[in-house]
């Protein structure tokens, strides 16, 4: 998807209608259309970055700090009890649109059909030790 055709720049041009939750210079937080529960807010950078390790490291700083900003009004905000932060990269982690964004999602004690916790394996110590020797290489 390139930047001309990306629904998310066209949400920050105006060109489609969105609920803006919060708005700066550098980020806009909107509503999903498709919430996971109530007041599920998508947050992004108004630039076009595609993924998190392709965004320059001020935007990521700027666009965590909103993160947090937004964390906290829909945390005091509604009536929850959490909420899940995720950012999805690749089509392979979920990412549907290639535009690097951040979903906050609220959770409640009474939400438990929700399912966003990730099934885990154990592992031997050789195999940690492994796979640490490729990501430090
Ligand atoms: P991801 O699957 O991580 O790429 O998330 C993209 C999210 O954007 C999905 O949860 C969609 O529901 C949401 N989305 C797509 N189009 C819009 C839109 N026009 N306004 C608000 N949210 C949108
Ligand atoms: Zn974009």
């Amino acid at each position: 998807m390139s930047e001309e055709n990306c629904i998310f720049c066209k949400l920050v041009k105006g060109e489609i209608p969105s609920k803006i939750v919060f708005e700066n210079d550098d980020n806009l937080a909107f509503l999903d259309i498709n919430p996971v529960s109530e007041g599920h807010t998508i947050v992004i950078p108004k630039k076009h970055f595609t993924t998190l390790e392709k965004t320059p490291e001020e935007e990521v700083i700027k666009l965590f700090l909103t993160v947090k900003e937004v964390a906290e009004m829909i945390y005091t905000k509604l009536d929850i009890d959490g909420y899940n932060v995720i950012q999805n990269n690749y089509k392979a982690a979920g990412q549907h649109v290639d535009h690097s964004h951040v979903h906050i999602i609220p959770r409640s004690n009474r939400d438990m059909k929700i399912r966003l916790t990730i099934p885990r394996n154990s592992a031997s110590n050789e195999e940690l030790e492994k796979v640490l020797k490729k990501i430090k290489s």
